[in-house]
């Protein structure tokens, strides 16, 4: 009966950074916003909070599926993410298994849960965020794995939902000023400098630059776009 439900998004992760700017867009737009992520966002937030360690599979579900019960997600931002720096040597098997569990089977299960209601209703907007370090970046084996793991399953699920009116297309974040990458990259420090230098458009991107992105992509107009690749990173995959 998602038919008759009140449509509305979900954007995992949406409590801060990223995702939250994405959660301003949406609600700019009139969208009721449902954001699941462990901790609740900043007071003043337009987001129904709903509580998920997204690494624990039945909360995951459990939370999914009472989400699903009130509202027809008819956009879904798959946002939610951990960095989990290491090198090849020092990355664990625990530590993958956990950027597996939130970075990519999180897409899956939140795919899964919402479509049924975009399915009934014709339409639906899936954005994944996965980043440049799809292409390769030093000390994230495990990251950069799950974020080229997103690319393919968005270009999968582009081609499975297209006949229903669902377009799926990823985002590729450079290097954002968000709590993830100040927690390794501390403000002014010469790595981060380092990496300003890195960029073409000289400085680090902002939570804004990405929600610009995804407002296109979740956007009506465009429903001929799907199964594509985004990267908003101030030119950093020009010219290598
Ligand atoms: P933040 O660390 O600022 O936000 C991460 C969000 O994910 C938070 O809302 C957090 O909420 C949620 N989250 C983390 N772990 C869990 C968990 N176990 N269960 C449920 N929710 C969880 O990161 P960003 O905004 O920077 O990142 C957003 C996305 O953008 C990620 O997928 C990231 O990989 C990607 N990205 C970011 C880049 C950057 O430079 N910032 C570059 C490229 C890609 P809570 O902790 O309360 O659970």
């Amino acid at each position: 009966m998602t038919d008759t439900l009140p449509p509305a998004a979900l954007v995992t992760g949406g409590s801060r950074g990223i995702g939250a700017a994405i959660v301003q867009r949406l609600a700019a737009r009139g969208i009721p916003v449902v954001s699941l992520d462990r901790e609740p966002p900043a007071a003043g937030s337009p987001a129904r909070h709903v509580a998920c360690d997204l690494t624990d599979l039945p909360a995951t579900q459990a939370a999914l599926a009472a989400i699903t019960a009130e509202n027809a997600i008819l956009w879904l931002v798959n946002n939610a993410g951990i960095a989990a720096p290491a090198s090849l040597e020092e990355t664990t098997m625990e530590d993958f298994d956990k950027v597996v569990a939130i970075n990519l089977r999180a897409c899956i299960l939140a795919a899964q849960a919402v479509l049924p209601a975009m399915r009934g209703a014709g339409r639906g907007r899936i954005v994944t965020i996965s980043s440049r370090a799809a292409l390769g970046k030093e000390l994230r084996t495990a990251y950069s794995a799950t974020k080229a793991g997103v690319i393919g399953l968005t270009r999968t699920w582009a081609l499975e939902l297209a006949p229903h009116g669902i377009t799926v297309n990823a985002i590729g974040p450079g290097p954002i000023e968000t709590e993830l990458f100040k927690s390794a990259n501390p403000h002014n420090s010469p790595r981060t400098q380092a990496i300003i230098r890195g960029v073409p458009v000289q400085r680090l991107g902002q939570p804004e630059d990405i929600a610009h992105a995804a407002d296109f992509f979740l956007s009506d107009g465009a429903g001929f776009v799907t199964g594509q690749v985004l990267y908003v990173c101030g030119g950093m995959t020009v010219g290598v």
